[in-house]
């Protein structure tokens, strides 16, 4: 790495929405603030109070993706995408730390009046539809629950209403939304929170500029809790 690339700002990757707006408060702790705000401006990168940081702004799913390759030196991403992008790139990601934002649950869910655990007892196969493929499919084969997956990239909670599917594998935090949509949850899967991720090479290479942050985070999130 040349010099002048390591004169560059750092680059965190976030997602705009419930991450970029639940990280101000971590940049804050970290004696930074942002002024252009991502739902208003179309720019995709963002400077900060901060000469040695920038912001990049990518839909969630494709933040793992910028930090592995190094376009971002760091991210912030939930446990739901880190876990789908782990799958086809184990270990690819440093994890320092769960920031402990943007929490919610993954869960199945049904139409209101479907009969899930009859339907397990029974050991029917089921459709189930959602964008966290690899954590359903492992969680109905530790339950012993043959499924057929059905992928898709947004709204759900559309799939049982239309029938598409028999359940969705979903992210849920007050459950409104499936409630909204005659939903009910009928199991958890696992609590999700967001976490940083950092670029292995970044951390060796601009190590000086990024453990800063990454302490001042660690304590905010620590501490914020
Ligand atoms: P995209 O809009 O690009 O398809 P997305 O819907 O996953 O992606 P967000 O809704 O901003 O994007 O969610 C980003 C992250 O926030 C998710 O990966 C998850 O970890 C967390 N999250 C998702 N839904 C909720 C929720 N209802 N409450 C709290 N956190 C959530
Ligand atoms: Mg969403």
């Amino acid at each position: 790495m040349s010099p002048a690339s390591l004169d560059k700002p750092l680059t965190l990757a976030l997602s705009k929405g419930r991450i970029f707006e639940e990280t101000m408060p971590l940049l804050a702790a970290a004696g930074i603030s942002v002024t252009e705000n991502p739902e208003t401006s179309r720019k995709l990168i963002l400077r900060t109070s901060s000469a040695g940081l920038q912001l990049i702004i990518v839909r969630a799913s494709d933040v793992p993706t910028y930090v592995q390759y190094g376009a971002a030196d760091f991210g912030i991403a939930g446990a739901d995408v880190l876990y789908e992008h782990a799958a086809a790139h184990p270990g690819a990601l440093y994890q320092p730390i769960d920031l402990n934002i943007a929490r919610c649950r993954l869960c199945v869910a049904v139409r209101t009046g479907f009969d899930y655990e009859a339907a397990v007892r029974q050991g029917s196969r089921l459709r189930v539809a959602t964008k966290y493929v690899r954590a359903a499919r492992e969680h109905f084969a530790r339950k012993g629950v043959y499924v057929d997956l059905i992928k898709l990239y947004g709204s759900m909670e559309l799939a049982p209403l239309v029938g598409l599917a028999d359940a969705i594998v979903d992210l849920v935090s007050t459950g409104g939304t499936l409630k909204a949509n005659n939903l009910m949850e009928v199991e958890e899967i696992t609590a999700i929170s967001s976490r940083l991720i950092v670029n292995k090479a970044s951390l060796k290479m601009r190590g000086s500029g990024l453990q800063p942050l990454i302490d001042a985070f660690a304590r905010a999130s620590a501490g914020g809790t």
